[in-house]
Order: structure tokens, then C-alpha cells, then sequence
């Protein structure tokens, strides 16, 4: 098969033939079908939060078809359309317990990003319970967006805790804050998208923001207090993570409301303790998404209530130029697609 593999931190991947995985007890072979790539790839390729060990095939938003299943496995037989939910979790520690996966205290490894060889190859292995069925209907594109961007957007809005009118501040409109901008728009919420890039404009728009902002980090406070009568909006989503974005965010936050945290970057956010005990604000943190937030997010397809946010598909030969295109700057995203 073909695999394209991380061999050095920094260099491109390397298209190689590797032998096609055999699944052990517990474990299915699927046959790729979708992959998305996003800012945690090239997070990867930069030797910047996770570090795996190498060489290494990433590629952890993957969709295909089960065509073995190794021993003892019940649930899946060939043929059937899955995806794969990234945590490789415990299933016994207290966040396991409490459906609360993304945290499990003893992680066996994440799909594609630490330990577990991902989509960016022909074929994987997987065990069992990582698979979700993909229901009818929705495409491997969208399948495989759903496996990243979708239930991280999803969990999101979950932790932002919104209410119907509510007014939100969505910083970064890439493949999770677009998918968030959808359900926000959706729940009854005025969603103002915030970007640098001024030419995804119209695309947010079309994801269901009312307004759309540009601006540097003072002139975004300002215009969203202006627009909120100097209140500040309810609640900020941010998926860039800069100290700029947090800091404009929490201070274009009214008293009482929240700031949900979702992109990361080496930046940290230093807070005024009198600002946030005063004005009861609240900053909160999320991680990806559970697995119930992936199955709620391939249902939404299903239900035709999300949209694809797919706008590019590479060959796997041509994964290289899809991530410098990444890099460079994408409306929507991009997925790697195989015959
Ligand atoms: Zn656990």
C-alpha cells in the first residue's frame, strides 16, 4: 500500500509502499477512504504538541470501509462504512467512567497523532471500539470532517453553554469554527465570525454568521462592545489560541459571560484576577470531543441539519502540497481522497 510517513520533524512526508497492516484480535482492517487534514497535522510536521514517535503515519480525521476484522470482533463485519473516533481510551479510569473520554488519566494513544498509525496510508488497523458506523447518506469526505472539526465544534458550543439571542464571538473561521458557526447559527444565536483573513467573508456568511469581522485585537474589542451597546457579547469561541485572540476575547466578554478556549498555541493568557472575580467572567477549556459528540455530529449530517465544509480533495501522492496549502491559508477544508 501506499503510506505517506513522518520520517524527520520539519521535512515533507515521504510517499512510500509499506506492507499492508494485518488485524490482530479485537482489531479491523479498513481501506481508507477519506482523510481530512488540519492545523493539528502541521502542528505535528513542526515538532509542536504532540510529539510521536517516528517514523509515523498521521492522519487523524479518517472515514473508509472495514474489509477484515481480526479475532473476537462482533461489531463490524466488511463492507460496513465507518469512521474512527481519534482517543484510544482506557475505558476504566473516572473520566472514562463519566463519558468524559477526551481526558482519560491513562491514554493508550491518539489515532494518527500519538502511538496509532492514521489515514494518511491506503489501509489501517484499528481496534474495534474506536470504529462509528457512518450512516447513510453522508459522504467519507464529510464522515472524516466530522471525526475532527465536527465534534471538536460540537463540544465546543457544548462547554459555551449558549441560550437562544444570545450574541457569540467566533474567532477563527477554519474548519471547527466554521462547523461551530452552523450549529451556533442554528441554536438561535447571533454569530459575529472574526478572522484575519478578510477573504472568508463570504464563506462565513454562508456558514450562518451575521456579521464578520477583521480587525486587530483593540479595534475587535471595540467594535464588539459598540455593537453589544458596551456590554460585551455573551460568549467568545476561541479556535486560534494567540495571546491577542484570548485577551480580545475576554475583554469584549460581558460581565457574567464565558470564553470557551478550543485552538492553542505557545501563547498564554494572563488574566486580572479583580477583572474576572468582579465581573463573574468565566474561561473555560475544551478538548476535542467525546465520543457521543462524534455520533451526535455524523447524526447532524445524517439529518442534512450540517453542511460539508469540504472545498479541496488531494490524492495522497500530493498530501505535501495539500498541507502547504494548509499552511498557506484555506476557505473550508481540505481531505485527502482515495480511489
Ligand atoms: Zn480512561
Amino acid at each position: 500500500m501506499k503510506a505517506a510517513v513522518l520520517r524527520e520533524i520539519g521535512e515533507p512526508l515521504a510517499i512510500e509502499e509499506a506492507p499492508v497492516p494485518r488485524p490482530g484480535p479485537g482489531e479491523a482492517l479498513l481501506r481508507v477512504r477519506a482523510c481530512g487534514i488540519d492545523g493539528t497535522d502541521l502542528k505535528l510536521l513542526d515538532g509542536f504538541g504532540y510529539v510521536p514517535q517516528l517514523p509515523f503515519i498521521m492522519g487523524h480525521e479518517l472515514a473508509g470501509e472495514v474489509v477484515e476484522c481480526g479475532a473476537d470482533v462482533a461489531g463490524f463485519a466488511a463492507g460496513d462504512r465507518v469512521v474512527a473516533y481519534n482517543f484510544v481510551t482506557c475505558g476504566s479510569c473516572v473520566y472514562c467512567r463519566r463519558s468524559r473520554d477526551q481526558l482519560c488519566l491513562d491514554m493508550r494513544g491518539i489515532v494518527g497523532i500519538l502511538g496509532v498509525p492514521g489515514g494518511y496510508a491506503d489501509y489501517v488497523c484499528l481496534p474495534e471500539q474506536q470504529l462509528i458506523r457512518l450512516p447513510d447518506g453522508v459522504s467519507f469526505e464529510d464522515g472524516a470532517t466530522c471525526c475532527d472539526a465536527g465534534m471538536t465544534a460540537l463540544h465546543a458550543v457544548d462547554r459555551a453553554d449558549v441560550s437562544i439571542g444570545d450574541c457569540v464571538l467566533v474567532i477563527g473561521v477554519g474548519g471547527v469554527g466554521s462547523v461551530a458557526t452552523q450549529i451556533l447559527a442554528a441554536s438561535g444565536v447571533e454569530v459575529i465570525a472574526v478572522d484575519t483573513d478578510a477573504a472568508k467573508e463570504s464563506w462565513a456568511r454562508a456558514q450562518g454568521a451575521e456579521s464578520f469581522l477583521s480587525l486587530e485585537a483593540d479595534a475587535l474589542v471595540a467594535e464588539a462592545l459598540r455593537r453589544s451597546a458596551g456590554l460585551g457579547v455573551d460568549r467568545v469561541i476561541d479556535v486560534v489560541g494567540l495571546e491577542d485572540t484570548m485577551r480580545a476575547g475576554f475583554a469584549a466578554l460581558r460581565r457574567g459571560g464565558r470564553m470557551v478556549i478550543v485552538g492553542y498555541t505557545p501563547d498564554s493568557l494572563p488574566l486580572s484576577g479583580k477583572e474576572l472575580a468582579q465581573n463573574e467572567k468565566e474561561v473555560l477549556g475544551t478538548r476535542a470531543g467525546r465520543r457521543d459528540d462524534l455520533r451526535t455530529c455524523l447524526g447532524l449530517f445524517g439529518a442534512g441539519k450540517l453542511r460539508s465544509i469540504v472545498r479541496a480533495t488531494y490524492p495522497l501522492q500530493h498530501v505535501n502540497e495539500a498541507l502547504d496549502a494548509l499552511r498557506g491559508g484555506v476557505i473550508g477544508r481540505i481531505v485527502l481522497s482515495f480511489d
